[in-house]
């Protein structure tokens, strides 16, 4: 059969477990085995460390050397609890884990990831793919769907246009035998989007996106409401790296009076022509004043801009009591909202049809969502867009990078 591993890597974003549900539900249901991989790539290249005891009995499960199969445990809780405490329930040094129905039960509705993820820098080397490869073959799978960000993604299709080579070089040093290394000649591939920036090209969402914009509304609402108790002005720096994807369309819902993005630079003079905005505006009898700052804003020098720059100037020329916030990881966290479910479990089922059909000659696919239509993006493509919105930014080559973030923003 067909073994389809499940990860989410790199930053954590709401409604990754939901896509791990939709994936392994899926793959069962399609008569493949499903397994998940423990804190992303660094899992994968530590693989099953606890190793080849044969039969190992786990407090709640099996273990047989690689093959760490554990049946069903209770409610399906067993990774949930599994994550902070793998000593106790024989996960302890097994990262490679095979699952059940039940195990990913009741895992809409979690934020964060709970099979963990991380950042691991063996995997950006040949010898920590080279673990990895190894490391799947030994538990027999061919077919890995990630959930990441554009570097989680890379490191996948790196992984995959590396595998022949790897499978090579693995039997060539007698790590795997003929017959793996024959079993194992190709290795299928697709990838989710998992990040709150809304900076993937290619895609008009991402997982996370809808749950990190809802939670930044909560946090301004609550904010406008004491800004205007006090005739304040806030001004808050909300996520999103280079993408002002965030910043954007929190403007656009809690009715901002001024926003930056690094997309579309004010002028090196923002200062005066932002006062000037807001001014007027307090003249017709405004209480409060909202300014979102994107954390990558920039003015049309590149200089940066940070939210303590416009608190100061917010102070000193409009003469009102300014405060700064910075929403930080409230952004990411907490319960999935539904369109984050909904898009996982979409994404989720679409990634295990692109590895059940996957070919040696098909492209690794990113899943993505346009005019709420699930796609299959080429997932190298879709990698080096992303990228070459930030050349274009860097470049001061702005109407390109709008262009390419198409259709996160309308002209
Ligand atoms: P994100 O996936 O959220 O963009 P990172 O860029 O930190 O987060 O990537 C997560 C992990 O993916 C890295 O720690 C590394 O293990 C792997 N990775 C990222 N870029 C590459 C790459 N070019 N080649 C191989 N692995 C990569």
């Amino acid at each position: 059969p067909i073994k389809v591993a499940v990860m989410t890597s790199g930053g954590d974003s709401a409604g990754m477990n939901a896509a791990v549900r939709s994936a392994v539900k899926m793959a069962i249901y399609k008569g493949a085995h499903a397994y998940v991989i423990r804190e992303g790539w660094e899992g994968l290249v530590r693989g099953n460390e606890a190793g080849s005891e044969e039969g190992q009995r786990t407090p709640t499960g099996y273990a047989k050397g690689n093959d760490v199969f554990i049946p069903t445990y209770g409610e399906g809780d067993l990774l949930r609890e599994g994550v902070g405490e793998a000593d106790e329930i024989g996960l302890k040094g097994r990262y490679i884990v095979r699952v059940g129905w039940d195990d990913v039960r009741g895992w809409m509705s979690e934020g964060g990831t709970l099979i963990g993820t991380a950042r691991c820098a063996e995997f950006r080397e040949r010898s920590g793919r080279l673990k990895a490869a190894k490391n799947l073959i030994s538990c027999g799978i061919n077919a890995l769907v990630c959930c990441g960000g554009d570097g989680s993604l890379s490191g996948l299709d790196r992984l995959r246009q590396e595998w022949s080579s790897l499978v090579k070089e693995l039997h060539d040093t007698n790590k795997i035998t003929s017959k793996q290394a024959e079993k194992h000649s190709s290795l299928r591939v697709s990838g989710i989007v998992g990040s709150i920036d809304g900076d993937f090209s290619g895609t008009d969402l991402s997982l996370g996106f809808p749950t990190a914009l809802t939670r930044i509304v909560e946090a301004i609402d609550s904010i406008s409401s004491t800004a205007s108790s006090h005739q304040r002005a806030f001004v808050v720096e909300v996520m999103g790296r280079a993408s002002g994807a965030l910043a954007s369309s929190a403007a656009i819902s809690v009715g901002a009076d001024y926003v930056f993005v690094p997309e579309r630079p004010p002028s090196v003079n923002w200062r005066d022509e932002m006062c000037d905005i807001l001014r007027r505006q307090r003249i017709v009898g405004k209480r409060r004043t909202i300014v979102i700052l994107a954390e990558g804003a920039i003015d049309s020098d590149l200089n940066p801009i940070k939210a303590e720059d416009v608190r100061l100037c917010l102070e000193k020329q409009l003469q009102v009591d300014a405060r700064s916030t910075i929403l930080g990881h409230v952004q990411r966290g907490g319960k999935p909202v539904a369109e984050d479910r909904i898009l996982a479990t979409l994404q989720g089922v679409e990634a295990v049809n692109a590895v059940m059909e996957a070919t040696p000659e098909t492209p690794s696919y990113v899943i993505g969502i346009r005019d709420d239509t699930i796609v299959r993006l080429p997932l190298i493509e879709a990698v080096k867009q992303t990228h070459q919105v930030s050349e274009h930014i860097q470049n001061k080559q702005f109407d390109k990078a709008l262009a390419l973030r198409d259709p996160e923003f309308i002209e």
